[in-house]
């Protein structure tokens, strides 16, 4: 989303401007998109282009890194090996051999119920559900969940870069439920 309309006065500091290449006689134009706000100028050589290219994605590769660390490398959750002949150095394997994590990916692991039962029952279409049943019971019982944010609500670029790295998913998972803080105090 691009904006023109009158800014707020903001101040960078005279470090921020110099690093930036920014001056006090640059209009500046603000980007907004999904978590975050970045200022361009408003008019920029094929350089400044490039170069605003590099620092971006720089800034996402770390913020990639610092993702990748708050979940950790799947052990296969404690259950299994990371070093028998498929998964040394290969750490894709590690996620598609622990089963807490694979499942996470799976669809079919997911719980789905008809839209005119969700409507009887006053859940929403697009709500998340959980499900619990007692052994042999005969009965699953459906719930909408506490929890409304998951793993799956991940960007499927990012969540294929981080599973393919051999990241915890089931980690991942949790830090998302739970809004872990993984960036600052
Ligand atoms: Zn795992
Ligand atoms: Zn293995």
């Amino acid at each position: 989303m691009k904006n023109n309309q009158t800014m707020p006065q903001i101040s960078f500091s005279a470090d921020a401007c110099k690093l930036s290449g920014f001056t006090a006689k640059d209009a500046l134009e603000l980007y907004a998109a999904k978590g975050v706000l970045v200022f361009l100028k408003e008019q920029m050589t094929a350089l400044e282009v490039a170069n605003a290219i590099e620092s971006l994605s720089a800034i996402a590769s770390n913020l990639t890194v610092l993702l990748a660390s708050a979940c950790g490398i799947c052990n296969n959750c404690g259950e299994g090996c990371t070093d028998c002949d498929e998964c040394q150095n290969n750490p894709a394997a590690w996620v598609q051999n622990c089963s807490l994590c694979h499942d996470l990916l799976d669809e079919n692991q997911r719980i789905h119920i008809p839209d005119y039962l969700l409507e009887e029952a006053g859940i929403p279409a697009d709500a998340k559900l959980e499900a619990c049943t007692h052994e042999d019971s005969g009965e699953i019982m459906v719930t909408e969940a506490d929890i409304q944010q998951d793993i799956n609500d991940m960007p499927p670029g990012i969540l294929s870069v981080l599973a393919a790295s051999g990241v915890c998913l089931a980690e991942l998972d949790e830090l998302i439920m739970l809004e872990r803080i993984i960036h600052g105090k």
